[in-house]
Protein backbone atom coordinates (compact mmCIF):
# COMPACT_ATOMS: atom_id res chain seq x y z
CA UNK A 1 0.00 0.00 0.00
CA UNK A 2 2.24 3.02 -1.31
CA UNK A 3 -0.42 5.33 -2.04
CA UNK A 4 -0.97 7.21 1.57
CA UNK A 5 -2.48 6.60 4.70
CA UNK A 6 -5.99 5.93 5.24
CA UNK A 7 -6.31 5.40 8.99
CA UNK A 8 -4.42 7.42 12.05
CA UNK A 9 -4.99 6.47 15.31
CA UNK A 10 -2.88 8.78 17.04
CA UNK A 11 -2.04 8.78 20.79
CA UNK A 12 -5.22 7.55 22.29
CA UNK A 13 -6.75 6.63 25.55
CA UNK A 14 -9.71 5.04 26.61
CA UNK A 15 -11.68 3.83 29.48
CA UNK A 16 -14.04 1.63 31.15
CA UNK A 17 -15.64 3.95 33.96
CA UNK A 18 -12.37 4.94 36.35
CA UNK A 19 -10.30 1.89 34.80
CA UNK A 20 -7.86 3.05 31.75
CA UNK A 21 -8.11 0.31 29.19
CA UNK A 22 -6.30 2.10 26.24
CA UNK A 23 -2.81 4.33 27.09
CA UNK A 24 -1.47 6.40 24.07
CA UNK A 25 -2.08 4.20 21.64
CA UNK A 26 -0.77 5.20 17.83
CA UNK A 27 -0.57 3.17 14.40
CA UNK A 28 -1.74 4.23 11.41
CA UNK A 29 -3.19 1.88 7.97
CA UNK A 30 -1.84 2.80 4.84
CA UNK A 31 -4.23 1.77 1.29
CA UNK A 32 -4.72 -1.63 0.64
CA UNK A 33 -2.29 -2.25 3.95
CA UNK A 34 -3.77 -5.42 6.08
CA UNK A 35 -2.22 -4.24 9.68
CA UNK A 36 -2.81 -7.13 12.38
CA UNK A 37 -3.27 -6.32 16.24
CA UNK A 38 -1.94 -8.72 18.41
CA UNK A 39 -1.68 -9.38 21.83
CA UNK A 40 -2.65 -11.54 24.90
CA UNK A 41 -6.63 -11.58 25.96
CA UNK A 42 -7.34 -7.95 28.21
CA UNK A 43 -4.38 -6.47 26.19
CA UNK A 44 -6.60 -3.79 24.42
CA UNK A 45 -7.27 -5.29 20.96
CA UNK A 46 -10.90 -5.08 20.46
CA UNK A 47 -10.70 -1.26 22.77
CA UNK A 48 -8.82 -0.29 19.76
CA UNK A 49 -11.12 -1.39 16.74
CA UNK A 50 -14.27 -0.50 19.21
CA UNK A 51 -12.95 3.20 19.50
CA UNK A 52 -11.67 3.41 15.33
CA UNK A 53 -15.40 2.83 15.22
CA UNK A 54 -16.75 5.15 17.73
CA UNK A 55 -18.39 2.27 19.71
CA UNK A 56 -15.96 3.30 22.98
CA UNK A 57 -15.30 7.09 23.83
CA UNK A 58 -11.74 8.20 23.38
CA UNK A 59 -10.50 10.54 26.14
CA UNK A 60 -7.17 11.75 24.83
CA UNK A 61 -5.80 11.98 21.30
CA UNK A 62 -7.38 11.33 18.35
CA UNK A 63 -8.49 8.64 15.16
CA UNK A 64 -8.68 10.24 11.74
CA UNK A 65 -9.52 8.02 8.16
CA UNK A 66 -8.95 9.30 4.65
CA UNK A 67 -7.84 12.78 6.48
CA UNK A 68 -11.01 13.76 8.09
CA UNK A 69 -11.06 13.40 11.86
CA UNK A 70 -14.06 10.36 13.34
CA UNK A 71 -13.47 10.27 16.56
CA UNK A 72 -16.34 11.88 18.83
CA UNK A 73 -17.88 10.56 16.22
CA UNK A 74 -21.47 8.23 16.30
CA UNK A 75 -20.82 4.76 15.17
CA UNK A 76 -23.50 5.19 12.09
CA UNK A 77 -21.51 7.92 10.92
CA UNK A 78 -18.48 6.16 10.76
CA UNK A 79 -19.76 3.14 9.28
CA UNK A 80 -21.16 5.45 6.38
CA UNK A 81 -17.47 7.27 6.30
CA UNK A 82 -16.60 3.95 5.24
CA UNK A 83 -15.46 1.53 7.89
CA UNK A 84 -16.96 -1.77 8.90
CA UNK A 85 -16.84 -3.61 12.10
CA UNK A 86 -16.94 -7.47 12.57
CA UNK A 87 -17.05 -8.43 16.03
CA UNK A 88 -15.76 -11.76 17.62
CA UNK A 89 -19.11 -12.42 18.51
CA UNK A 90 -20.02 -13.18 14.81
CA UNK A 91 -23.64 -13.80 16.07
CA UNK A 92 -26.08 -14.02 12.83
CA UNK A 93 -29.49 -13.03 12.93
CA UNK A 94 -30.39 -16.53 13.20
CA UNK A 95 -33.94 -16.41 11.60
CA UNK A 96 -32.42 -14.59 8.74
CA UNK A 97 -31.25 -16.46 5.03
CA UNK A 98 -27.64 -16.10 4.75
CA UNK A 99 -28.66 -14.35 1.67
CA UNK A 100 -30.27 -11.73 4.03
CA UNK A 101 -27.83 -11.66 6.89
CA UNK A 102 -25.08 -10.55 4.33
CA UNK A 103 -27.40 -8.21 2.01
CA UNK A 104 -28.31 -6.22 5.70
CA UNK A 105 -25.14 -4.16 5.00
CA UNK A 106 -25.86 -3.26 1.40
CA UNK A 107 -25.58 -0.24 0.41
CA UNK A 108 -26.30 1.72 -2.80
CA UNK A 109 -22.91 2.03 -4.51
CA UNK A 110 -21.02 -0.80 -3.20
CA UNK A 111 -18.66 -2.61 -5.28
CA UNK A 112 -19.70 -5.52 -3.52
CA UNK A 113 -22.92 -7.09 -4.61
CA UNK A 114 -23.97 -11.03 -3.31
CA UNK A 115 -22.14 -12.26 -6.29
CA UNK A 116 -19.69 -10.64 -5.32
CA UNK A 117 -19.29 -11.74 -1.98
CA UNK A 118 -19.73 -15.30 -2.57
CA UNK A 119 -16.92 -15.43 -5.38
CA UNK A 120 -14.95 -14.90 -1.75
CA UNK A 121 -16.88 -17.42 0.01
CA UNK A 122 -17.69 -20.69 -2.23
CA UNK A 123 -18.45 -22.47 0.45
CA UNK A 124 -21.70 -20.13 1.19
CA UNK A 125 -22.67 -20.11 -2.12
CA UNK A 126 -24.91 -23.07 -1.62
CA UNK A 127 -26.33 -22.37 1.27
CA UNK A 128 -27.88 -18.89 0.59
CA UNK A 129 -31.30 -19.92 1.80
CA UNK A 130 -30.27 -21.42 4.88
CA UNK A 131 -30.82 -19.74 8.28
CA UNK A 132 -28.22 -18.24 9.99
CA UNK A 133 -28.34 -20.57 13.02
CA UNK A 134 -27.86 -23.69 10.82
CA UNK A 135 -24.47 -22.61 9.58
CA UNK A 136 -21.16 -23.66 10.97
CA UNK A 137 -19.03 -21.55 13.15
CA UNK A 138 -16.48 -21.36 10.00
CA UNK A 139 -19.57 -20.91 7.80
CA UNK A 140 -21.06 -18.35 10.28
CA UNK A 141 -17.36 -15.93 10.38
CA UNK A 142 -17.46 -16.19 6.38
CA UNK A 143 -21.10 -14.79 6.48
CA UNK A 144 -20.22 -12.36 8.77
CA UNK A 145 -17.01 -11.22 7.16
CA UNK A 146 -19.44 -10.97 3.74
CA UNK A 147 -21.85 -8.57 6.07
CA UNK A 148 -19.11 -6.49 6.96
CA UNK A 149 -18.02 -6.12 2.85
CA UNK A 150 -21.69 -5.34 1.42
CA UNK A 151 -21.62 -1.79 2.31
CA UNK A 152 -18.10 -1.45 0.45
CA UNK A 153 -16.07 -0.18 2.88
CA UNK A 154 -12.64 0.93 2.44
CA UNK A 155 -11.56 -0.45 6.08
CA UNK A 156 -12.42 -3.39 7.65
CA UNK A 157 -12.06 -4.05 11.20
CA UNK A 158 -11.75 -7.87 12.22
CA UNK A 159 -12.02 -8.97 15.64
CA UNK A 160 -10.38 -12.47 15.90
CA UNK A 161 -12.03 -14.08 12.92
CA UNK A 162 -9.94 -17.42 13.33
CA UNK A 163 -11.26 -17.99 17.26
CA UNK A 164 -13.02 -21.10 18.26
CA UNK A 165 -12.59 -22.26 14.38
CA UNK A 166 -10.83 -25.67 13.85
CA UNK A 167 -7.21 -25.60 11.88
CA UNK A 168 -8.04 -26.65 8.61
CA UNK A 169 -11.47 -23.46 8.78
CA UNK A 170 -8.75 -21.02 10.12
CA UNK A 171 -6.83 -21.91 6.94
CA UNK A 172 -9.64 -21.37 4.72
CA UNK A 173 -10.37 -17.65 6.51
CA UNK A 174 -6.65 -17.15 5.97
CA UNK A 175 -7.50 -17.67 2.21
CA UNK A 176 -9.87 -15.50 1.98
CA UNK A 177 -8.42 -12.54 3.84
CA UNK A 178 -5.27 -13.46 1.19
CA UNK A 179 -7.95 -12.80 -2.14
CA UNK A 180 -9.33 -9.57 -0.54
CA UNK A 181 -5.71 -8.18 -1.79
CA UNK A 182 -6.87 -7.66 -4.47
CA UNK A 183 -9.37 -5.19 -3.58
CA UNK A 184 -9.17 -1.46 -3.03
CA UNK A 185 -10.11 -2.34 0.78
CA UNK A 186 -7.74 -2.30 4.12
CA UNK A 187 -7.78 -4.57 7.23
CA UNK A 188 -6.72 -4.11 10.92
CA UNK A 189 -6.54 -7.96 11.84
CA UNK A 190 -6.90 -8.76 15.60
CA UNK A 191 -5.45 -11.94 16.50
CA UNK A 192 -4.12 -13.99 19.05
CA UNK A 193 -2.97 -16.71 16.12
CA UNK A 194 0.41 -15.83 15.05
CA UNK A 195 0.75 -17.46 12.17
CA UNK A 196 -2.65 -16.88 10.63
CA UNK A 197 -1.46 -13.10 11.09
CA UNK A 198 1.85 -13.42 9.92
CA UNK A 199 0.44 -15.12 6.94
CA UNK A 200 -1.89 -11.92 5.68
CA UNK A 201 -0.44 -8.80 7.31
CA UNK A 202 2.07 -6.19 5.77
CA UNK A 203 2.95 -4.88 9.49
CA UNK A 204 2.12 -6.08 13.03
CA UNK A 205 1.59 -3.77 16.02
CA UNK A 206 1.98 -5.85 19.51
CA UNK A 207 -0.20 -4.38 22.09
CA UNK A 208 0.53 -5.14 26.06
CA UNK A 209 -1.83 -4.20 29.12
CA UNK A 210 -3.11 -1.39 27.14
CA UNK A 211 -0.13 0.10 24.76
CA UNK A 212 1.80 -0.27 21.82
CA UNK A 213 4.88 -1.92 22.82
CA UNK A 214 6.32 -3.64 19.22
CA UNK A 215 5.67 -2.25 15.47
CA UNK A 216 7.41 -4.46 12.84
CA UNK A 217 6.40 -5.78 8.99
CA UNK A 218 4.87 -9.10 8.86
CA UNK A 219 8.84 -9.89 7.40
CA UNK A 220 10.53 -9.18 10.36
CA UNK A 221 8.02 -11.39 12.18
CA UNK A 222 8.51 -13.87 10.41
CA UNK A 223 12.29 -14.18 10.91
CA UNK A 224 11.77 -13.44 14.69
CA UNK A 225 8.30 -14.40 15.59
CA UNK A 226 9.79 -15.02 19.49
CA UNK A 227 9.46 -10.95 19.56
CA UNK A 228 6.13 -11.02 18.79
CA UNK A 229 5.55 -14.78 20.70
CA UNK A 230 6.53 -13.23 24.32
CA UNK A 231 3.51 -11.10 24.21
CA UNK A 232 1.25 -13.67 23.32
CA UNK A 233 2.23 -16.81 25.82
CA UNK A 234 1.92 -16.31 29.42
CA UNK A 235 5.19 -16.50 31.44
P1 LIG B 1 -9.75 -10.03 24.17
O1 LIG B 1 -9.12 -10.76 23.05
O2 LIG B 1 -9.95 -10.86 25.39
O3 LIG B 1 -10.98 -9.27 23.80
P2 LIG B 1 -8.35 -7.59 24.04
O4 LIG B 1 -6.89 -7.45 23.77
O5 LIG B 1 -9.25 -7.34 22.91
O6 LIG B 1 -8.65 -8.98 24.66
P3 LIG B 1 -9.92 -5.71 25.47
O7 LIG B 1 -11.13 -6.53 25.35
O8 LIG B 1 -9.80 -4.50 24.64
O9 LIG B 1 -8.64 -6.62 25.25
O10 LIG B 1 -9.73 -5.32 27.00
C1 LIG B 1 -8.79 -4.34 27.45
C2 LIG B 1 -9.01 -4.08 28.94
O11 LIG B 1 -10.27 -3.46 29.14
C3 LIG B 1 -9.02 -5.33 29.80
O12 LIG B 1 -8.38 -5.02 31.01
C4 LIG B 1 -10.48 -5.61 30.00
O13 LIG B 1 -10.68 -6.26 31.22
C5 LIG B 1 -11.07 -4.22 30.03
N1 LIG B 1 -12.45 -4.22 29.52
C6 LIG B 1 -12.86 -4.64 28.30
N2 LIG B 1 -14.18 -4.49 28.13
C7 LIG B 1 -14.64 -3.96 29.30
C8 LIG B 1 -15.90 -3.56 29.77
N3 LIG B 1 -17.00 -3.66 29.00
N4 LIG B 1 -15.98 -3.06 31.03
C9 LIG B 1 -14.89 -2.95 31.80
N5 LIG B 1 -13.67 -3.29 31.41
C10 LIG B 1 -13.52 -3.79 30.19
Amino acid sequence: GADGRLLDVEAIDAHYGRSQALFNVSFDVGRREVVALLGRNGAGKTTTLRSIMGLNTVSQGAISFEGNRISGRRPHEIARSGISYVPETRDPFSLLTVEENIMLGYRDGSPYDLKRILSWFPDLAGLIQRRGSQLSGGQQQMMVIGRGLAPGPRLLLLDEPSQGLAPVIVKMVGRVLAELRGEDLSIVLVEQNLNLALSVADRIVVMENGSVVDRLSAEEGRRHPERIERYLTIH
